[in-house]
């Protein structure tokens, strides 16, 4: 063995856990499900997209600002709250076209993590039954230990409540400071923020900074393997 940096981390197998939607793959839930869905319903209400969708993020903040942390990401019931048609169920997509939303290199990346001395954890803001018809179509199910929702755990990132199982953690990946990078630091683990560019959508949660500092930043999940390969073994 190398250290006894080494011999922790075969003893404790610590939680190496990821965000799954712009971390691992490009929101199967909203671009295969949510949108077209949304679109149909633009269209029976005659309301703009636009529009709609932000009634929505309006209700969610409602939700968040309430303390209904799990509430803020029904979509389902926001739809009903708002009066409109009701969403149906997700179907098992097509493996094609969910393999196409995978971001470059995660598979790899996984594959190789899953034969490292650790557990790995998806922990996600998407119900589970808005998110595991595309992770069993990816036979992506199989790869984790643990899959991390707000319905299974009443509670939503950045709350470090949602983090109960998957303890002790080594870090937590993710594209959202507000989200990821927040809750990494509240349950007591390392942040790699995976900074993809997208602007951060909301700052709701009153605890939390405008900007989190994360530990560390990749700009890619080359980058990220690379970092979490330099906290596991030296
Ligand atoms: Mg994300």
């Amino acid at each position: 063995m190398k250290s006894p940096d080494t011999r922790a981390v075969l003893r404790h197998r610590p939680w190496i856990t990821f965000d799954l939607d712009h971390t691992l793959i490009d929101s199967p839930y909203w671009h295969l499900h949510f949108l077209p869905w949304l679109e149909q319903e633009s269209g029976r209400q005659s309301t703009d997209m636009d529009t709609l969708w932000h009634c929505f993020q309006r209700e969610a903040n409602r939700a968040w600002r309430a303390g209904r942390w799990v509430d803020a990401f029904d979509w389902p019931a926001l739809a009903e709250s708002l009066g409109l048609s009701r969403m149906p169920a997700v179907q098992q997509p097509n493996p094609t076209v969910i393999r196409s939303l995978v971001l470059p290199g995660v598979e790899k990346m996984l594959w190789t993590l899953r034969r490292y001395p650790i557990r790995l954890g998806l922990v996600t803001n998407g119900f589970s039954a808005f998110q595991e018809p595309f992770l069993r179509a990816l036979g992506w199910d199989y790869v984790f230990d643990a899959i991390i929702t707000p319905d299974r755990t009443g509670t939503a990132k950045p709350n470090p409540a949602i983090m109960a199982a998957v303890h002790p953690g080594l870090v937590h990946i993710g594209d959202r400071l507000s989200h990821d990078v927040l809750v990494a630091t509240r349950s007591h683990r390392g942040s790699i923020h995976l900074a993809t560019g997208l602007p951060e959508t909301d700052y709701i949660d009153p605890l939390s900074p405008a900007m989190i500092a994360p530990d560390f930043s990749a700009a890619n999940l080359q980058e990220v393997f690379a970092l979490i390969t330099r906290l596991l073994w030296t």
